[in-house]
């Protein structure tokens, strides 16, 4: 594997730059947090600006919308984006992360068509509804259940920790299709339309005291058998495609993005006299460090998934290191600023932006899946020691 970027490659950046510094100034900041329908409007019609300027689904297939460039002009993309400060990908992230990329190795050439030029444009917004009350780490004892009606699914059960599925309009949704069979064995991965009778979606209040994340109640909701992922009670399979990408490639920007949070922690020493402190300069020396492996690590995975179709799990080890390397950075932040972060002045400041950041960075470590998962499956599946009971 050769990392290094070709001629090709940096004219591309020149390109990606020079739009950049037009669009992301012109477009504005984002609306405050909890305003649910500005925020849809103003990250789905970001996502139509890349799309319209050629910079959306940069590795999707063109047939589909995308652009068929090579992996190292996604990672450029990503380091210019980053550097750039344009807007987070925010309600796009499960569409373009994930679902997008399982389509493409797992949908029918109908679902490609229909779904994944919607994504690219900014039209459709989705939702992620695998984990259950009592299936988080153990996925796989999910009980929401599907039962067969004509050319339908019916679909009775309880969903939770669906990050913006408040505002989505289709759902990656887990169901068990055969409660006989062992329970890896009886799973169907479906597109739920979002929009219909019989599912309730309740936003939940979270420690920074925003919605994120909802309870996705579903009492008979009707998913057409068409929009099944994969064969019936073999969803397991699938979902572990997409897990994949959603600990493989899907974290590449938020990798990218931890170096400007980085420097912005040096720019706050400044303010706090703690700039010249050794103690201080040593941990930022290891975070730069640290961060740097990981955007390594990052190119690894993401070079490698073009190659084989899928990321490897690799990125079991890069979603780790980046939780872990994330969470220390946001604890480095509220020590420079010590009380002062607790007594801020409102939400445009720097203290309630460190704040907050801190507080964030505590899902850092769970979502897609917690950090001891992660560690069983390097030990199991890159380590290649044998499994846990
Ligand atoms: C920000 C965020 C966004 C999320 N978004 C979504 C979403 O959109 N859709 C969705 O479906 N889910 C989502 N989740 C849910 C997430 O996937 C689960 O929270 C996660 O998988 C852990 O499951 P749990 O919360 O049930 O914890 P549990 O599985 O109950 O785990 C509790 C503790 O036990 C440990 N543990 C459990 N099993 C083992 C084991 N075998 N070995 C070692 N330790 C173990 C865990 O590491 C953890 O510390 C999100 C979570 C967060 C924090």
């Amino acid at each position: 594997m050769d990392l290094r970027y070709s001629d090709a490659d940096e004219a591309f950046r020149k390109e990606v730059r020079a739009w950049l510094d037009d669009a992301v100034p012109a477009y504005g900041p984002p609306p405050p947090p909890d305003h649910w329908v500005e925020r849809r409007a103003y990250d789905t019609g970001w996502q139509r600006q890349l799309h319209d300027a050629g910079f959306a689904g940069l590795n999707w297939p063109e047939e589909y919308g995308g652009r068929g460039l090579p992996a190292t002009q996604q990672l450029v993309f990503l380091e210019e984006y980053a550097a750039s400060g344009a807007p987070y990908v925010g309600i796009n992230f499960v569409g373009n992360a994930h679902a997008g990329p399982t389509l493409i190795a797992e949908g029918t050439e109908e679902q490609r068509r229909f779904h994944l030029p919607r994504i690219l444009k900014g039209e459709s917004v989705w939702c992620q509804g695998f984990s259950e009350p009592e299936a988080g780490s153990d996925l796989a004892s999910l009980k929401t259940r599907a039962v067969r009606d004509g050319d339908d699914y019916v679909v009775h059960g309880q969903k939770i920790w669906s990050t913006r599925a408040h505002v989505a309009d289709y759902g990656e949704l887990l169901v068990r299709t055969d409660a006989d069979a062992p329970k890896h064995q009886g799973i169907t991965w479906l597109i739920v339309d979002m929009h219909q009778p019989g599912i309730e979606v309740r936003p939940m209040k979270t420690l920074d005291g925003e919605s994120h994340f909802c309870e996705v109640f579903f009492d008979g909701a009707r998913v057409p058998v068409h929009n099944r992922v994969g064969e019936e009670n073999d969803g397991w399979r699938v979902t572990n495609v997409t897990l994949r990408f959603e600990r493989g490639t899907a974290f590449a920007q938020h990798i990218i993005t931890l170096r400007s949070q980085l420097r912005r922690t040096v720019a706050l020493a400044a303010t706090t006299g703690t700039a010249d402190d050794p103690g201080f300069q040593r941990q930022v020396g290891r975070l730069e460090a640290r961060i740097d492996a990981l955007w390594r690590m990052t190119q690894r995975c993401v070079t490698e998934a073009e190659a084989s179709g899928l990321p490897s799990p690799l990125g079991s080890a890069v979603k780790l290191g980046y939780s872990e390397a994330g969470q220390e950075l946001t604890r480095l932040g509220m020590s420079l600023l010590g009380r002062r972060a607790i007594g801020n002045d409102g939400s445009e400041s720097e203290e309630a932006r460190v704040l907050h950041d801190y507080l964030w960075s505590f899902q850092y470590t769970i979502a897609a899946g917690t950090s001891q998962i992660q560690r069983n499956l390097i030990a199991e599946r890159i380590l290649g020691m044998p499994k846990g009971r």
